[in-house]
């Protein structure tokens, strides 16, 4: 039998906490004190919201839950700049959650959305593990209280969370909907007691899941959009990302190209460099094909290639690539004219890097594609 999830305080959406508290009898202007200890305060516990009457956090804390995760275990690494919490959800799965601080105030959060993965991909440590559950929203929000309130106890309230990336465990468009209602309750603005965190700050990575990418470009919100492409050809991503077969290349880009059209903005093709498979020349050229094919506009670069050595998995044999091979892949972009980064690997002596988020009490792992609803 399964453990049954409590309701979080974090689960609800604003309007939901207005209507539980006008059924209690409570006067509307409790929604925003409530919400204020919740996203501005970072409160620890019910109890601490003191400036509300004992019987409303009595009955509170009879209804909802606040947090829901216990911090299993807590990773430092060695560059300073990087950490990793392993929590044990209310059900008993876990998940990981990173916080990767940059120079100046750039400090980014980076979620799971899901225990486990159902997509598979072969080189990813969550892909290797299977699939578990989809995250509710409030767990998702829960991470970044998490993360925020841990900035603030390290700097005396001055240091905060300046952005988040749906990069941990998990297939965000897998689970659509809790991840939309997640980010869009950390966006409530300041002035109305939220996180006020902005969409521009926000990015959700996608392993491609062609529906989701449509729905997502109807979303008004400004968020970030980043595809995780890896391969340029089907017949090698059908290998390293398996959803492939499902959403072959040419549904990807035209996708991808519509949402540009929509929405005008940017996005990212992520592409981990494994040694002497998705790093030839070849390769390259037919990367520099599908970014022409996704640019809405000729003339117009939307679409910015985004690379980052592979990072080591217990179940992959693959490597990185070395530097030069790294450096030739980039002149082909280049020379071509598409914009490109080539990301630092952070966090890797605590397998906190891009990949390597994983969980040890997963069960066996599931079919590839079970989970890919839209
Ligand atoms: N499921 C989503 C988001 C989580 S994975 C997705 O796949 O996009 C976050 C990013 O890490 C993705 O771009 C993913 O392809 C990349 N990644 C996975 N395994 C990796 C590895 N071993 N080394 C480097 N990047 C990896
Ligand atoms: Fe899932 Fe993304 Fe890992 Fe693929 S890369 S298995 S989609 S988390």
């Amino acid at each position: 039998m399964q453990t049954p999830i409590p309701i979080s305080l974090y689960d609800l959406t604003r309007e939901q906490l207005i209507r539980q508290l006008a059924e209690w009898g409570e006067p509307a202007f409790r929604a925003r004190q409530i919400w204020h200890w919740l996203y501005q305060r970072l409160a620890g516990s019910i109890d601490e919201m003191t400036d509300l009457p004992r019987s409303l956090r009595d009955r509170l804390q009879q209804a909802y839950a606040l947090s829901r995760m216990t911090v299993m275990a807590e990773q430092h690494s060695s560059d300073g700049w990087t950490r990793k919490w392993l929590f044990r959800l209310a059900d008993g799965s876990e998940i990981e959650t990173v916080l990767m601080e940059y120079d100046g105030l750039r400090r980014t959060a980076c979620v799971s959305s899901q225990a486990g993965c159902a997509m598979g991909c072969s080189f990813c440590a969550t892909g290797q593990m299977g699939f578990l559950r989809n995250l509710r929203s409030g767990e998702i929000v829960e991470q970044a209280v998490w993360v925020a309130r841990a900035l603030r106890a390290k700097a005396n309230g001055h240091e905060r969370l300046s952005n988040l990336v749906l990069m941990g465990m998990g297939e965000p468009f897998a689970n659509y909907n809790n991840v939309m209602e997640a980010v869009h309750r950390l966006m409530t603005p300041e002035s109305a007691g939220g996180f006020g965190l902005g969409a521009r700050k926000i990015t959700i990575s996608t392993v491609g899941i062609v529906p989701g990418i449509r729905r997502f470009a109807e979303e008004a919100a400004q968020i970030n959009l980043a595809v995780s492409l890896h391969a340029a050809t089907d017949a090698l991503r059908d290998q390293l990302v398996p959803i492939n077969r499902r959403y072959p290349l040419h549904e990807l880009v035209a996708a991808t190209r519509d949402y540009l059209r929509k929405t005008n903005r940017r996005v990212s093709y992520e592409w981990a460099l494994i040694d002497g498979v998705n790093d030839t020349v070849e390769q390259a050229k037919a990367l520099v094909e599908l970014v022409r094919e996704t640019n809405a506009k000729a003339g117009v670069n939307l679409v910015h290639v985004n690379m980052i050595p592979l990072n080591p998995t217990g179940g992959y044999a693959g490597h990185a690539s070395r530097r030069a091979h790294i450096q030739q892949f980039r002149d082909v972009l280049t020379r071509a004219g598409i914009p490109n980064t080539l990301r630092v690997r952070r966090g890797i002596d605590i397998s906190a890097g891009c990949g390597q988020l994983k969980a040890e009490k997963m069960p066996a792992r599931a079919a590839p594609e079970k989970q890919a609803s839209g």
